[in-house]
């Protein structure tokens, strides 16, 4: 058992240890490994993890909504008696479909 000094404070430190007692910088392979656990965050970061996908889903839920309403409103204008409402109501109505299938597909690829 010998007394080396710590690369990052100087002080005098057992080479038998893995960490400097004085300020905690690792000394060997298994210090470092020891101070990367520690610095490391707890398990408990999964959780906010899963909320963060369910929050996303929602959104996308709630574009695939919107997209729906488009399309049922666009289809509403279309029937309408104005003959100039028929354009915009077909190109709202393809408009929504699409979005929605998008909106669909990236739903999905969230949940996946
Ligand atoms: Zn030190």
């Amino acid at each position: 058992m010998g007394i080396v000094y710590c690369a990052s404070c100087e002080g005098k430190v057992s080479d038998m240890l893995d960490v400097c007692p004085h300020c905690g910088h690792p000394l060997s392979a298994a210090g470092i490994d020891k101070v990367l656990a520690a610095k490391s965050p707890p398990p408990a970061i999964v959780p906010p993890e899963v909320q963060t996908i369910e929050k996303t889903s929602k959104t996308w839920k709630g574009a695939q909504l919107i997209s729906v309403a488009v399309a049922v409103i666009g289809l509403m204008t279309a029937f309408s008696s104005d003959p100039a409402a028929l354009a915009v109501g077909t190109t709202m109505f393809m408009f929504g479909i699409v979005m929605f299938i998008v909106f669909k597909i990236i739903a999905w690829w969230h949940h996946g």
